[in-house]
C-alpha cells in the first residue's frame, strides 16, 4: 500500500459533521430553468459549470481561512499573481454520482484530498487539512445538488485546485494561495460503450522526467503533453502514449491516464510507480479489486519491445487505460513510427468498467468501503 492508500482508507468524518465547515453565502442569480435543461439535456464533459464554488485562501499569518460555498464566478487575480508566470498550481479530479435512492457519493475522496498535498508538498504550496478537503466537496455538491445527472454513466465532474496567488515576481515559491472547487455536469464518457482508441507511441517528446513532476497533479505536466497530443491528433490518433524520459524505451503513462496490459496467460500488469507516473486512483482501485478478485496482478517496469513482441505473437491479448474522466479505455492499436499493432479484444477492459462503474452507482456492494456519500437523499 502507498501513503495515499493509508490516508485514503483512515477513518474521516461523515458528511454531516462537515456540512456547516465551508458557509453558503447567499445566491442572487442561480441559473434559470431554460440554462438549467439546456446543460442537463446534453451532457458532454468541462463546458459547463454550476451555481457555486468552494473557496478558501492562505496566507502566513492566518493560515487557511475564509471557507465559504460562494456563487460561481471570475476569480479576481493580480496580473504579477504568481500562478500566472511560474504555475505553481496543483489540481484534483473526482466524480460525484447520484444513487437510485436519490444520495449522492464520491469515490475514495481522501485518496484526492491526501495526494492534493503530496502534489503541494512537491510545489512548495502549503497542505489544506483532508477533512477541510471532504467538506468543501459536502458543501458544494449539498449547494448544488440539482446538477449531479440522474443517468448511469453520467456524474458531477468536481475540479478542486490551489494556485499561488501572491503579487509577486520574484523567484521563489509564493505566500499567499487560494483553494477553490469547481463543477461540471458530465455525461457518460463514451455514448456508444467502450471503444477502442488508437494510440501513437511518442518517441520525441516526454511528460515527465526522473525527479521531475511526473508523479503529481500539476498543469505544467499537462501543458506538456499538448504538443505531442495535438501533433499525434492531427495525424488521425486519439492518444499518446508516452515513454520513460530516462531510456525512451519503457511504458509510463497513455496522455493523462495510467496503462495496463492484459497477458493471454491471465497476468495483468502496469509500470510501477516510478516516480514519472501519477499514483492514479483508478490505478490504485483496479489494482486492488484485480487482486481481490485473485487475478496476478503485477507493477513491474514494461519495455515497449516486449509489449509490442507480446502483442504480435499473442502473448499480450488486450490494452487499456484509466482514469476518473473516461473510467476504462480499451487500446485498439500502437503505432510507432510507420509499424502499427492491433489489439483486438475489448472483454477485460469491459469486465473492469462494469465492475467500477457498478461500485459508483451503488449497483454493487462497496466491498472496499470507497465510496463517501456527500449528500442525503432528500
Ligand atoms: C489524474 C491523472 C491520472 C488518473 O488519475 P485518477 O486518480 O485515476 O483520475 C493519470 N495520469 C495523470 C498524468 C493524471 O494527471
Amino acid at each position: 500500500m502507498t501513503s495515499l492508500e493509508e490516508q485514503a482508507s483512515s477513518q474521516w468524518p461523515l458528511a454531516q459533521a462537515l456540512q456547516d465547515r465551508f458557509v453558503r453565502y447567499p445566491h442572487q442569480g442561480l441559473k434559470t430553468d431554460d440554462e438549467y435543461n439546456a446543460v442537463m439535456a446534453q451532457l458532454d464533459f468541462g463546458a459547463h459549470f454550476t451555481d457555486y464554488m468552494a473557496r478558501a485562501s492562505w496566507d502566513a499569518d492566518r493560515g487557511w481561512h475564509g471557507h465559504r460555498i460562494e456563487p460561481y464566478a471570475p476569480l479576481s487575480l493580480d496580473p504579477a499573481g504568481a500562478v500566472l508566470h511560474y504555475g505553481q498550481e496543483v489540481f484534483e479530479g473526482l466524480k460525484a454520482y447520484r444513487h437510485a435512492d436519490g444520495s449522492v457519493w464520491t469515490f475514495r475522496p481522501a485518496y484526492n484530498a491526501a495526494r492534493l498535498n503530496e502534489s503541494s508538498q512537491r510545489l512548495m504550496i502549503p497542505d489544506f487539512p483532508i477533512p477541510d478537503f471532504l467538506a468543501s466537496l459536502v458543501g458544494l455538491v449539498s449547494a448544488d445538488r440539482r446538477w449531479v445527472p440522474q443517468d448511469f454513466g453520467a456524474s458531477l465532474y468536481l475540479r478542486p485546485f490551489i494556485f499561488a496567488s501572491e503579487a509577486f515576481l520574484g523567484v521563489r515559491g509564493a505566500q499567499r494561495f487560494d483553494y477553490a472547487v469547481v463543477a461540471s455536469p458530465s455525461g457518460p464518457y463514451f455514448s456508444d460503450g467502450l471503444k477502442p482508441i488508437n494510440v501513437w507511441v511518442e518517441r520525441d517528446h516526454h511528460r515527465a522526467g526522473p525527479g521531475g513532476m511526473g508523479n503529481v497533479k500539476t498543469g505544467g505536466n499537462y501543458a506538456a503533453s499538448f504538443f505531442a497530443k495535438a501533433h499525434a491528433q492531427a495525424r488521425g490518433f486519439d492518444e499518446v502514449l508516452f515513454l520513460d524520459a530516462a531510456t525512451n524505451s519503457r511504458l509510463d503513462e497513455l496522455g493523462a491516464m495510467n496503462v495496463f496490459v492484459v497477458m493471454a496467460d491471465g497476468r495483468v500488469r502496469t509500470p510501477a510507480l516510478s516516480g514519472t507516473i501519477l499514483p492514479g486512483s483508478t490505478r490504485s482501485a483496479i489494482l486492488q479489486m484485480l487482486d481481490d478478485d485473485g487475478v496476478d496482478v503485477f507493477e513491474e517496469s514494461l519495455a515497449l519491445d516486449e509489449v509490442w513482441e507480446g502483442i504480435k505473437d499473442g502473448t499480450v491479448t488486450e490494452m487499456f487505460a484509466c482514469g476518473t474522466a473516461a473510467s476504462v479505455v480499451p487500446i485498439g492499436s500502437l503505432t510507432v513510427s510507420s509499424q502499427r499493432v492491433e489489439l483486438g479484444s475489448v472483454e477485460f477492459s469491459r469486465w473492469v468498467f462494469s465492475a467500477l462503474a457498478d461500485i459508483h452507482y451503488g449497483r454493487a456492494a462497496d466491498r472496499f468501503g470507497w465510496m463517501y456519500k456527500v449528500a442525503d437523499a432528500v
